[in-house]
């Protein structure tokens, strides 16, 4: 008989999604050709959103939620992947509609899996966890924009947030000057000990703003999106870029194509989840080495899996500062 992990298991309800703590086996998991020992989860928005049924992410009841994990390879029937890999996993429906990483086993297809490479570890994997490895692909959106640091400053919303967290150290590192925008003015030091030059209060830009405006910054890294993503548009630079990638604020976009039309400013959309398998992976090599690790653990707390429903909640309300990595065995 094989042996019994731990996992949160969410069922559905009549009302919100019911957590547990459950004892299962690798009978228990979905089909895949490779079997992780999962050393560490994080939480990103999304598990907020599925744990508490606030949206409804998770698509097949019960699930192991968790859209990403790091752990070591147990046992593969895919070519590219053998026993003792360290791998990570991000997105690919993980933890929506496939069992995720908030278990001590995970058994997924390993063309989700991206290899670790030496200089990061499983630990740090998570602390960057999807919300950091979205920050690099939205910085590697700019770049792509042409927005280079003798462009201008860089604009990052939801700054003490994962996704805006991660974004600041990177952009900081490549030598960009960074604005970021929080509604969290207690966070300013935290924010200019990631690398941030300016910080601008959220409600600047939260609220209905001109089709146009004055030309602020080269670029933005938007996780927000609403009016805030509206007003990042309208205030960008001749040419520059905006990427988007979240939903903070709304779904919504009330602007105008002013600044595409009258300065040329691109919108890059950012997705995570179904990202080519080649953009993950230089995204995590380059993760390795352009994003500082002391300032990764500054921003970095720990919990376990027993904290994930409390969490869940703190996430969506804005509390969590920074990046949370779960540690699944503690
Ligand atoms: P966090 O909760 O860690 O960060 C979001 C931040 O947004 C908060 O910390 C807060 O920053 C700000 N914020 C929250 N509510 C509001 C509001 N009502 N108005 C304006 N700002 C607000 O989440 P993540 O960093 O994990 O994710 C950020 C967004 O990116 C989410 O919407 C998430 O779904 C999305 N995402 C998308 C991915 C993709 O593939 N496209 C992948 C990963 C994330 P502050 O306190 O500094 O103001």
């Amino acid at each position: 008989m094989s042996e019994k992990f731990r996992a949160l298991m969410v069922s559905k309800t009549d009302d919100a999604p019911k957590a547990d703590f459950v004892d299962i086996t690798e009978d228990d998991l979905m089909e895949g050709d490779v079997t992780v020992a999962v050393d560490y989860s994080t939480v990103n928005y999304k598990d907020g959103l599925a744990l508490t049924g606030a949206a409804p992410i998770i698509r097949k009841y019960p699930l192991i939620p968790g859209i990403d994990f790091a752990g070591t390879v147990t046992a593969s029937r895919h070519a590219g992947f053998s026993q003792g890999d360290r791998v990570v996993l991000n997105g690919y429906g993980v933890g929506e509609g496939h069992h995720g990483g908030y278990a001590q086993k995970a058994r997924v297809p390993g063309d989700w899996l991206v290899k670790l490479t030496d200089n990061i570890t499983a630990s740090q994997a998570m602390a960057i966890g999807t919300a950091g490895y979205t920050a690099m692909l939205s910085v590697m959106g700019l770049e792509d924009g042409g927005v280079t640091p003798d462009k201008g400053p860089v604009l990052v919303t939801g700054a003490a947030g994962g996704v805006g967290s991660v974004a600041i150290a990177i952009l900081s590192k490549l030598g960009y000057k960074v604005i970021a925008s929080t509604g969290r003015a207690s966070e300013a030091d935290y924010l200019k000990g990631l690398g941030a030059t300016e910080i601008i209060d959220r409600n600047e830009l939260s609220e209905p703003g001109k089709p146009l405006g004055k030309e602020r910054w080269a670029g933005a890294v938007d996780a927000v999106g609403s009016t805030t993503l509206a007003n990042a548009l309208s205030q960008t630079a001749y040419g520059g870029t905006v990427t988007a990638c979240g939903l903070a604020q709304g779904m919504d976009l009330p602007g105008s194509v002013a600044p595409f039309i009258l300065r040329g400013v691109r919108l890059q959309g950012i997705d995570s989840v179904m990202a080519p398998m080649a953009k993950r992976e230089i995204a995590w090599r380059r993760l390795a080495t352009d994003l500082d690790m002391r300032k990764l653990e500054a921003m970095t707390s720990e919990a376990k899996l027993e904290d994930l429903p409390r969490l869940a909640g703190e996430i969506l309300a804005g509390k969590v500062r920074g990046r949370v990595v779960v540690d699944v065995n503690a």
